[in-house]
């Protein structure tokens, strides 16, 4: 169970009820969401009325939660998430579209990049200057250089920027640039770099781990939101399975369906990493839109071959343009709209 204290209950009615929930063998664990206290109840105390809670003074409410995810559960809020970024709104009707490479490489690859798929009818910039490398020998990012590069795409093309941060303490250095701080798989279950994002108070793009379960993913999520950080979304970018031969990973599909009924968040769908071959990800896209995703981040590079890292699942310019056209069509096909639906 969780009690939601009313905005104005004061820190004696918050300290009362917890010493009521407390005294009946319970531990609490206390956060906050829109500026209310949530008061969770953790661990074996005995059964507590919720009517007796709910009439306590400072109280607003009391929700019962099976589940083990709390903030993010469809229990504690039916209706689905939305909110903005500059004036783009995540959540709702309008599919966000994030596009861009892999890596930040150069000015030149990104200012190319960002205007072609702003033209194409992209909603934000994705690219990183902090990369998390399976291979130390690998390339490891430009870093706050890369950062700036970013930051001067958003000032010429206007699209709001996704970019990776690996580290607690770079948190604040990265939310200078960033509109959205993205959590890599390899970096989802790292406990630290959550609980600095969600104190970060900016929008969070939370991405599945290779090997995590969608309760995983979940739980994942509960350590930003805790922070009263409720600009989270959830992306599904593939799992390993047994089968790497062909593809690179598993797009589990099921999990985006899934998801939008256990959780009110944003889901967020990769159709590149999914799969990571670049003449499937038209495929994967579409298929991740059919099973209700709100938003598609997509690899783009003006050369793959060029590209220092997932040129194999990086589109060109031009098939990413011909893909908005496609994204467009199914997005209506299920209802959506799309920013430039219009075209
Ligand atoms: C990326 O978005 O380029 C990336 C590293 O993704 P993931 O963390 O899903 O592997
Ligand atoms: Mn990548």
């Amino acid at each position: 169970m969780i009690v939601i204290m009313h905005p104005e209950a004061t820190p004696y009615e918050i300290d009362n009820v917890i010493a009521t929930v407390e005294g009946s063998g319970w531990q609490t664990h206390i956060s906050s969401d829109s500026g209310q206290t949530i008061i969770g109840l953790q661990g074996q105390g005995q059964a507590l009325d919720p009517f007796h809670l709910g009439q306590m003074p400072g109280v607003e409410d009391t929700v019962a939660i099976t589940q083990k995810f709390k903030l993010g559960s469809r229990s504690f809020r039916p209706e689905d998430t939305t909110f903005k970024i500059g004036d783009i709104p995540v959540g709702g009707k309008q599919l966000m579209v994030i596009a861009g490479p892999c890596s930040v490489e150069s000015r030149e690859q990104v200012m190319e990049t960002a205007q072609s798929v702003k033209e194409a009818g992209a909603t934000f910039l994705r690219g990183g200057a902090y990369k998390p490398r399976t291979s130390p020998y690998s390339f490891q990012g430009m870093g706050e250089q890369g950062l700036k590069i970013l930051a001067e795409a958003r000032e010429v093309t206007g699209l709001p920027v996704v970019t990776e941060v690996m580290s607690p303490t770079k948190v604040p250095l990265v939310a200078v640039y960033a509109d959205v701080l993205q959590i890599g798989a390899r970096n989802m279950q790292n406990y630290d770099l959550l609980n600095a994002v969600g104190q970060a108070q900016k929008p969070v793009l939370l991405k599945r781990g290779m090997s995590a379960t969608i309760e995983d993913l979940l739980m994942a999520a509960e350590y930003i939101l805790a922070h009263g950080n409720n600009q989270v979304m959830l992306c599904e970018r593939g799992i390993r399975t047994f089968d790497n031969k062909y593809t690179r990973n598993t797009f589990d599909v099921n999990a985006i369906s899934m998801l939008k009924e256990l959780t009110h968040l944003p889901i967020i769908a990769d159709p590149s990493h999914a799969i990571g071959v670049r003449r499937h990800v038209k495929a994967m896209t579409l298929a991740g839109i059919a099973a209700g995703a709100d938003g598609l981040i997509i690899e783009v590079h003006p050369n793959p071959e060029q590209a220092v890292s997932d040129g194999d699942q990086s589109l060109t310019l031009p098939q990413f343009k011909e893909l908005m056209a496609q994204i467009r069509a199914m997005a209506e096909a299920v209802g959506r709209t799309t920013e430039t639906s219009h075209q």
